[in-house]
């Protein structure tokens, strides 16, 4: 008997390093609940909304410019951008942390003040924002900023290029910092930022 096995269009990426190798910063259950239940969910839920649609044979970030804004289409937005800002989130923790350097150093001290005035106003950026969301470092043709977004809202859609990201929404720190957002942001900008992926990402952008 031939057993064919259906492939949904979206999987789940692995991880760029084990469930506790952010610890003490972020624990390995918080990973275990963010990583393996909320990203895991935003791409079931993806997958389940594209069958049989034309968006099931499109790329992840072609779906997410094709539904911003569309009312109609909100769900989809939703748990696309989702799945792909999860993604990048991922990317841009590292056990080994590091610090700005390069070209992207170079920018930081052009647009914002440096590397340590960053690293204050992107926390208070992230504090301040009310409810879920994310905080970006965005590059606008070589230009550096610094934007939240409500809910799932990604610079992606905006044609903007990510550099830098951190997550918002409660299931991020709830169970490490429990209220405490801004602890959770300081703890994650000082010791698990990474560096060499936010200078390739800005690189790329040109
Ligand atoms: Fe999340």
């Amino acid at each position: 008997m031939n057993v064919v096995v259906k492939t949904q269009p979206f999987s789940l990426p692995p991880l760029p390093y084990d469930e506790g190798a952010l610890e003490p910063t972020i624990s390995k259950r918080t990973m275990g609940f963010h990583y393996g239940k909320h990203h895991a969910t935003y791409v079931k839920k993806l997958n389940e909304l594209v069958a049989g649609t034309p968006f099931a044979d499109q790329k992840l970030d072609d779906i997410i410019k094709a539904t911003y804004l569309d009312a109609g289409k909100a769900e989809i937005f939703n748990n696309a951008a989702q799945a792909w800002n999860h993604t990048i989130f991922w990317a841009c923790l590292s056990p080994k942390g590091g610090i700005a350097k390069g070209q992207l150093a170079t920018a930081l001290e052009r647009d914002l003040g440096g590397y340590e005035k960053f690293k204050e106003e992107f926390v208070k950026a992230g504090a301040d924002h009310f409810g879920s969301g994310w905080v970006w470092l965005v590059s606008d043709k070589g230009k550096l900023s610094i934007e939240t977004g409500h809910d799932a809202v990604t610079p992606l859609a905006q044609r903007k290029t990510c550099i830098l990201t951190i997550d918002l929404w409660e299931h991020a720190y709830y169970l490490d910092y429990q209220n405490n957002r801004e602890g959770f942001l300081k703890q994650v900008s000082d010791k698990l930022l990474n560096w060499d992926f936010a200078r390739q990402n800005f690189e790329r952008a040109g």
